[in-house]
C-alpha cells in the first residue's frame, strides 16, 4: 500500500505542467472570446449607427420631395385662385393666392434650408427662392386688370420639378445605399454570431474538459487519501494486535498452573475482539468431558461429554455458523444454539486439547472476527502452547516426585517435605506426626500369589491411605512395602485415630487381581511425634522405624507410638 505513494506522487509531478497549460488555453481562449465578442460589438454598433445614417438620409431626402411637392402644389394654388379671382372678383380668391405665394417663399426658404448640405441643389433651391419671391410680389402687386402670374409659377414649377428629379435620383441611390448597408449588415451578423456561439461552445468545452479533468483528479486525490487512511487503519490494528500479542504472551510466561493460563487467555481474546462473547473448553485426557474453562461476555456455554458433538472437533476444522454460510448447529448447546457462532480446535503438538468457541451477535462482529483471524489463530496457537508446556511440567513434575505405581509422594519428596513441615511446626509451635507403615507378612503374600496380585494390594493401600488423610496430609511410599504419612498441626489423639482407622479400613480390604479376590490384610504402624521423639527428620523417622519394629515384634497389625515403646524398655 505504501509504495504506491511515491507512484502517485510522479503522477501529480507529471500533472502539473498538463494542468498548467489547460489554464494557460483557458486563459488564451477567455481572452480571444473577450476581444471576439468586443470586436463583434463594435462592427455591429458601426454597422448599426451606418444603418441609421442611411435611414435618416433617406428620410431627410423624402422631406425634400415632400416639401418639394407642397412647393409645387403652393405655386398651383397660386395661379389657380387667381384665375378664379379674375372670373368672380371674389377678394378671397386673390387673398388665398397672396397667401400661397408667401407660403411658397416659406416653403422655398424651408427647402434651402433642406438642401443646403446639396452642393447639385444650391443653385436650384437659390432659384426657388427667387422665383417664390418674384411670385410673392408679383401677387402683391396684382390688380384685376395685371395678368396672370403665369411665368413666375412656370418658373418655380420647373425649379421645383428639377429639384424633385434630382431628388428623386438622390432617393434611389440613397434608398440603394441602404440596402446595401443593411445586407451588409445581416450578412455580418449572419457571420459574427454563429462564431460568437462557436468560440462559446469552445470556452465551454474547455471549461467543461478541465472541470471533469478536476473532477477526476478530485476522485483520484480522494481514493489515494481513502487508501491512506485504510492503510493507517490496517497498520493501527496490526500495531494493536501485535501489542496485545506481546502482552498475552508476557502474562502466560508469569502463568504458574493452567487455570491462569485459561483466564488469561479469555481477557486477551476479549482484548482483541471487543463486544464479542466466547469461552475455552479443554478436553481432559479420557476424551470423554469437554469442560467450559474460562470464557468472557455472556456466550452460550455448557459442558459435553461427547468431543463430537462440536463440529469443529468432529471434523479436526475451524468452523462459522452464519446464515447463509451454514445452518447446521453444534449439539452442545443445552438451550438453542446462537445463529452466529465460531468454533477453533485448540492443537498442541499434533493433539486437539481443546476448543475456542467465539459468539457473535450481529454481522458487524462476524467481520471484525474475520479481519482479526489471523490474531485469533495466533493467540490460540500461544495459548495452546503455553497450556501444553505447563501440562508437561506438572506432568514431570509429579513424576519426580510421585511413585508410578502408587501415585503417593516418593521417598525423595517426603524427605524435602518433612524438613519443610518440622520448620512449619516449629515455627507454629504445632504438633506433627510421622507414621511409619509395613505391610505385614508381605513377602508370603508375593510368594504365594505373585508379584501382580501384590502390586494390585500396594495400590489398594495407598487409596485407603489417601481416604483416610487430610488434604494437607503426605502420603509417600518409602519403598517396597513400606510407607510414611506425615500429619501436620494434629494431636497425639488425632495421629492414633487416623492410624486406626487406616487399620480398619486394611482389615476389611478385598482385592481383585485378575480372576482372584484377596483379603485378610494388615499393616503394622509405628509413630513419632514432633517435637519430643526428635529434633531432626533423620531422628524423627529412626523414631517411627523403631515404633513400627515394636508393632511388628508385638505381633504386627497394630499402632506403636514412639514414646510409648521407649518408656516399656
Ligand atoms: P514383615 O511382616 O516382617 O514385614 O514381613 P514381610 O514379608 O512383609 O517383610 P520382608 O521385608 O521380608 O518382605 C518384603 C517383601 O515385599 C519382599 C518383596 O517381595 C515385597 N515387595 C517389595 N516391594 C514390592 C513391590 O513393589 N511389589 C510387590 N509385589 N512386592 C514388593
Ligand atoms: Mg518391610
Ligand atoms: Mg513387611
Amino acid at each position: 500500500m505504501l509504495s504506491g505513494f511515491p507512484s502517485s506522487g510522479g503522477s501529480a509531478r507529471k500533472a502539473r505542467p498538463a494542468s498548467g497549460n489547460a489554464v494557460i488555453i483557458i486563459i488564451a481562449a477567455f481572452v480571444g472570446a473577450v476581444l471576439f465578442t468586443l470586436g463583434a460589438g463594435a462592427v455591429l454598433y458601426l454597422n448599426t449607427q451606418q444603418l441609421t445614417a442611411a435611414a435618416e438620409r433617406v428620410q431627410h431626402t423624402q422631406e425634400v420631395i415632400s416639401s418639394l411637392q407642397r412647393a409645387s402644389l403652393l405655386s398651383e394654388r397660386v395661379l389657380y385662385r387667381t384665375h378664379l379671382y379674375l372670373l368672380d372678383k371674389d377678394e378671397d380668391d386673390l387673398n388665398l393666392a397672396r397667401s400661397a405665394a408667401n407660403n411658397l417663399v416659406t416653403s422655398s426658404v424651408h427647402i434651402r434650408a433642406l438642401t443646403a448640405d446639396n452642393s447639385n441643389q444650391t443653385t436650384n433651391s437659390q432659384s426657388l427662392s427667387e422665383c417664390a419671391s418674384r411670385l410673392s410680389d408679383t401677387m402683391a402687386r396684382f390688380a384685376g386688370n395685371t395678368p396672370l402670374p403665369t411665368s413666375d409659377v412656370q418658373d418655380c414649377q420647373k425649379t421645383i420639378s428639377l429639384m424633385s428629379d434630382q431628388e428623386q435620383m438622390l432617393l434611389t441611390e440613397r434608398a440603394a445605399h441602404s440596402k446595401r448597408r443593411l445586407l451588409t449588415s445581416i450578412s455580418t451578423e449572419f457571420f459574427l454570431i454563429p462564431v460568437s456561439i462557436l468560440s462559446l461552445i469552445i470556452l465551454f468545452a474547455l471549461l467543461l474538459r478541465d472541470a471533469v479533468v478536476l473532477q477526476r483528479s478530485a476522485i483520484a486525490a480522494q481514493k489515494v487519501n481513502d487508501d491512506h487512511a485504510r492503510s493507517i487503519l490496517a497498520l493501527e490494528g496490526t500495531a494493536r494486535e501485535s501489542e496485545l500479542m506481546t502482552a498475552c504472551r508476557n502474562e502466560l510466561q508469569l502463568c504458574v498452573d493452567v487455570q491462569q493460563v485459561y483466564v488469561t487467555a479469555a481477557t486477551s481474546f476479549s482484548r482483541l475482539l471487543p463486544g464479542s462473547s466466547g469461552c475455552l473448553y479443554m478436553i481432559n485426557n479420557s476424551r470423554n468431558h469437554v469442560e467450559a474453562v474460562s470464557f468472557w461476555g455472556s456466550p452460550s456455554h455448557d459442558d459435553f461429554s461427547q468431543p463430537e458433538s462440536c463440529c469443529a472437533l468432529r471434523s479436526g476444522q475451524p468452523r462459522w455458523r452464519r446464515p447463509g454460510i451454514s445452518e447446521i448447529q453444534c449439539a452442545h448447546f443445552s438451550a438453542s444454539a446462537p445463529e452466529r457462532y465460531h468454533c477453533r480446535p485448540i492443537v498442541a503438538y499434533g493433539n486437539t486439547i481443546g476448543l475456542l468457541y467465539l459468539q457473535c451477535d450481529s454481522d458487524e462482529l462476524v467481520m471484525q472476527v474475520n479481519q482479526h483471524m489471523d490474531a485469533v489463530r495466533q493467540l490460540i496457537q500461544i495459548t495452546a502452547l503455553a497450556i501444553a508446556t505447563l501440562n508437561l511440567r506438572a506432568k514431570l513434575e509429579n513424576q519426580s516426585i510421585r511413585d508410578s505405581l502408587t501415585g503417593l509422594f516418593n521417598r525423595h519428596f517426603m524427605q524435602i517435605s518433612l524438613e519443610r513441615e518440622m520448620t512449619r511446626a516449629r515455627r507454629r509451635k504445632q504438633i506433627m506426626a510421622v507414621l511409619m507403615l509395613d505391610a505385614d507378612h508381605f513377602k508370603r503374600f508375593n510368594d504365594t500369589h505373585g508379584h501382580a496380585a501384590g502390586d494390585a494390594v500396594l495400590k489398594a493401600f495407598a487409596d485407603i491411605f489417601l481416604s483416610n488423610i487430610r488434604s494437607e496430609d503426605i502420603a509417600c511410599r518409602y519403598g517396597g512395602e513400606e510407607f510414611t504419612i506425615i500429619l501436620p498441626d494434629t494431636t497425639v489423639k488425632g495421629a492414633c485415630d487416623r492410624a486406626e482407622s487406616i487399620l480398619t479400613a486394611i482389615s476389611q480390604l478385598q482385592v481383585s487381581s485378575g480372576r482372584d479376590s484377596f483379603d485378610g490384610f494388615s499393616v503394622s504402624i509405628g509413630i513419632a511425634f514432633f517435637p519430643g521423639d526428635g529434633e531432626t527428620a533423620e531422628e524423627l523417622l529412626q523414631h517411627a522405624d523403631a515404633a513400627l519394629y515394636d508393632a511388628k515384634h508385638n505381633g504386627r497389625n497394630q499402632v506403636c507410638l514412639y514414646e510409648r515403646a521407649f518408656s516399656a524398655k
